[in-house]
């Protein structure tokens, strides 16, 4: 079974041949199809998030249930899946108020199986996987309620983006923010979670979205999803370019798609008294960002971060999916490229880079 190690930060990823146990009870055996690149792999890669290694990464997928191990009943043998990488226990405080993104029925490392245990192990050596999942491989033994079955005429890349991206950007405006028909969104950062912001305000019928990025190709593909303006952070101040589209008020939802201490900072100043600021992306562990509390209660400003969109992934991956199938969301734009799992590495270079909305793994 051929996947890609990180065997430390800041060294290309290895593709090795692993041995792989097969499903155990509530697990079940899945072949990879189709894995995104997303930047929380890239943050385990160059050490922004230190995580035990050797480390299989990925974490945004799609594939083919082969095997399940007993007592799993939510998937059979040749279902069409996307990868959920939080578990959902259906027993804990928040699993139960809806909010399974942020399940802790489990006491187990976020980095094997919800027993503890690990199913990869390379010359002997135990090998983790990445959110429970670590999808750069040919085959994920992972738990099973990690897997949300998908209709079958999804296409796989597209199905992967499914997993990560979509949701976290279309989430953060449906499910974590409300947007409403008619409000005004800035969206800082155009990458491939950005871009699902842009398109979660579109589908939401926000009449202003806003788009800011440091690169023009990002602010292109901005427009193709949704922005109805576009502002260079390199030659233009997007705090007084939100107020001046919006008579001096401010954008009513601003979303940092970045994690940043300046886009931290900019999303709350762009917003209008009493308007939301929702931090998307995710930040390196060490970032800080200070903000004014005086100003937080005198504009009854409200800041508030979203994991994986707020969203429920049962209910909402299936939905994405129908979007999609139905022309109403746009996947195939997002991939710029692809690639095979040997060529990793170049994938990792193009996201650092800026060159791609998203790269995507194509297994055979
Ligand atoms: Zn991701
Ligand atoms: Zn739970």
């Amino acid at each position: 079974m051929k996947a890609a190690i990180c065997w430390e930060p800041n060294k290309p990823l290895e593709i090795a041949d692993l041995d792989q146990q097969g499903p155990r009870t509530g697990e079940a055996r899945v072949r990879v199809k189709a894995t995104g690149i997303c930047h929380s792999d890239w943050h385990v890669i160059n050490g922004d998030w230190s995580l035990p290694l050797p480390m299989v990464l990925g974490h945004e997928a799609a594939g083919v249930v082969e095997e399940v191990g007993p007592d799993v009943s939510n998937v059979t043998p040749g279902d069409h899946v996307v990868f959920s990488f939080r578990p959902h226990c259906g027993r804990c405080l928040y699993c139960s108020i809806g909010r399974s993104v942020l399940c802790d029925g489990y006491k187990s490392a976020r980095w094997g199986m919800l027993d503890g245990t690990q199913r990869l192990r390379y010359r002997g050596k135990e090998i983790f996987q990445l959110a429970r999942l670590g999808t750069f491989a040919e085959r994920v033994v992972c738990p099973a309620e990690m897997l949300v079955p998908i209709r079958k005429e999804m296409p796989w890349p597209q199905a992967a983006l499914v997993g990560c991206a979509v949701p976290t950007g279309v989430g953060a405006v449906t499910r974590a923010a409300n947007v409403e028909a008619g409000a005004s969104v800035l969206v800082i950062g155009c990458g491939g979670v950005g871009l699902n912001v842009i398109q979660g305000a579109r589908l939401a019928g926000a009449r202003l979205i806003i788009a800011c990025d440091l690169l023009d190709n990002k602010l292109g593909y901005a427009k193709e999803f949704g922005a109805t303006h576009t502002v260079s952070a390199q030659s233009d101040n997007v705090v007084t370019r939100a107020r001046e589209l919006t008579e001096g008020r401010g954008v009513d939802y601003a979303f940092d798609a970045i994690g940043g201490e300046a886009t931290t900072l900019q999303i709350v100043e762009a917003i209008r008294p009493g308007g939301t600021a929702v931090i998307v992306g995710m930040a390196a562990m060490s970032v800080r960002a200070p903000i004014t509390p005086y100003a937080m209660a005198l504009g009854e400003k409200t800041l508030k971060g979203t994991m994986y969109g707020s969203v429920r992934p049962n209910l909402d991956f299936p939905r994405l999916v129908d979007l999609y199938l139905d022309g109403r969301l746009k996947l195939d734009q997002l991939i710029s490229r692809t690639w095979t799992l040997d060529q990793i590495n170049e994938g990792f270079e193009a996201l650092r880079s800026g060159q791609v909305a998203r790269g995507v793994i194509v297994f055979n």
